[in-house]
């Protein structure tokens, strides 16, 4: 099959690799749609918790293709998104809820092949299927709106809250989406990118700023913002963004920065504010509450896709990606 290959950190190819095998546990997926990620940036760039070689993807949706013998509830033909992250089950912190810190954490496209091939293998306890209504552009979505839905539940957001999101790429766009149907009261959005915040405009920002005019925050929250969100992983940001907190505020770093990135605060203003801080990885059991979103159109993802290209087309969207110069990208490999 034909598969995008990490080969190296910074060195990437589309090559002819051997087909998945099919565990008894698992299916293998014929991969209908996969999107590049910032998470795919990082690990190109060797800042992520990946190793070399990788097929990466892991935000895929397919059709069914081959079942291995243990698999009772899956059938060849089946539409189906994967939850990239396979959690054992059976760990304390499997146990204690915590799955997406499972110590034997796996993630298809992380540290085993993904999606970005014609074909790839997944565990079926992995596999959801997906209501008829679904199209592939919001198939491709479960997995990221399965994270928004994550933050959702790790923050504590008060009804009319006001909120601050810094960053308006297509994970910002879509916790936009999501933090207005959590009940958020003004939001807020920055970003340096003009058709971004055009786009958060339509997508029920009450306020839209180019970064470097946040002064203008200040008329919409005096007090400041009941929640910050950052979306964006630039510690830059990140250090500037407590400035907004409203006493009692809480903080939530959703971008992913790199892993040696540090930023400084100060300890004095987090216990002088009763500010809380929140991190929030990945995604615990959320592919269901994401689907129900979709398919009941409370989030819109079809404005969030700029492009849909075939796999050979990988290279240069991907480093037109990873440079902010599209929206979300989906790859669709060619059938067999
Ligand atoms: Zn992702
Ligand atoms: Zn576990």
């Amino acid at each position: 099959m034909q598969a995008v290959l990490f080969s190296a950190p910074e060195t990437l190819h589309i090559e002819r690799v051997p087909d998945p095998p099919c565990a008894p546990d698992e299916v293998v997926l014929q991969v209908s749609r996969c999107g590049i990620c910032g998470t795919d940036v990082h690990i190109y760039q060797n800042e992520y918790m990946s190793d070399f070689p990788l097929i990466p993807g892991h935000e895929f949706s397919g059709v069914v293709v081959e079942t291995g013998r243990a698999v009772t509830d899956l059938q060849v033909g089946d539409r189906v998104a994967v939850d990239p992250n396979l959690y054992c089950g059976h760990c304390d912190l499997c146990r204690n809820e915590m799955a997406n810190h499972c110590l034997h954490w796996q993630g298809i496209g992380i540290s085993r092949p993904g999606g970005f091939a014609q074909y790839t293998a997944a565990p079926a306890r992995a596999c959801y299927r997906l209501p008829e209504c679904l199209t592939d552009t919001q198939a491709a979505f479960i997995e990221p709106l399965a994270c928004v839905v994550h933050a959702m539940k790790r923050i504590r957001l008060l009804p009319a809250d006001p909120v601050l999101l810094l960053g308006a790429g297509p994970m910002g766009l879509l916790l936009l989406q999501a933090l207005r149907r959590m009940g958020a009261g003004a939001v807020a959005v920055v970003e340096k990118q003009p058709a971004r915040l055009e786009l958060a405009r339509q997508l029920g920002a009450t306020l839209a700023l180019p970064a470097g005019q946040e002064d203008a925050l200040h008329e919409l929250a005096p007090r400041g913002f009941g929640v910050v969100v950052d979306a964006t992983g630039i510690p830059a940001v990140i250090e500037g963004a407590l400035r907004f907190l409203r006493p009692r505020g809480l903080y939530l770093q959703f971008g992913v920065a790199p892993n040696h990135a540090r930023v400084s605060i100060s300890p004095y203003d987090l216990f002088r504010n009763d500010w809380t801080l929140v991190g929030s990885f990945a995604l615990c059991y959320t592919f269901l509450p994401a689907i129900d979103w979709l398919a009941n159109g409370a989030i819109d993802v079809t404005p969030l896709v700029s492009h849909v290209a075939p796999l050979q087309d990988f290279a240069s969207l991907f480093h037109q990606f990873a440079a902010g110069q599209t929206l979300k990208v989906h790859i669709q490999p060619p059938p067999a």
